[in-house]
């Protein structure tokens, strides 16, 4: 995966050469072992590469993902290498996951605010209270609406 530009002080200077040993441990082969949850590959990735994706048949780029999303951390433990497809994955399902806290978040914050807005909207309970009168006296509107059309047609000539 690119490193986005406002990672890219993240990274260690020598990056490339800990990428490089990342991949050289992996025998150049993707070491997913469905870390990227596609579901695709039961057991470790297939893809070598610069070989054939399997199912697309697209050229494999082996690429180094930190299995923790955080470019400072190096350690081997925290790395892998992985196909460009079991990577993308990988952090799709990052960001889908800090999308889903950021939208939790936003949900209890606007749960937060329903609570409030409920809490000042209880002092105008009361005026609300006669709105359920209506509908038990709706007979009575109706009688009075039917009693309007009356004197109306009565005023016309
Ligand atoms: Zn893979
Ligand atoms: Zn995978």
């Amino acid at each position: 995966m690119p490193i986005r530009p406002e990672n890219v002080l993240r990274y260690p200077p020598d990056w490339p050469e800990i990428s490089l040993a990342i991949k050289e441990r992996a025998g150049w082969r993707c070491e997913c072992e469905g870390e990227c949850g596609r579901g695709t590959h039961p057991g470790r990735c297939p893809n070598v590469h610069e070989g054939e994706a399997y199912g697309t048949g697209s050229v494999v780029i082996l690429t180094t993902a930190h299995l923790d999303h955080t470019p400072e951390n190096v350690d081997p433990a925290n790395l892998r290498a992985m196909c460009q497809g079991c990577h993308l994955h990988y952090d799709a399902g990052h960001h889908a996951v800090t999308r889903a806290q950021t939208r939790a978040r936003a949900l209890a914050d606007a749960g937060q605010l329903a609570v409030d807005i409920g809490a000042a909207a209880t002092p105008v309970m009361p005026p609300t209270r006669p709105q359920t009168l209506p509908a038990a006296a709706a007979p009575a509107t109706e009688q009075l609406l039917l009693d309007l059309p009356e004197p109306l047609e009565g005023t016309r000539p």
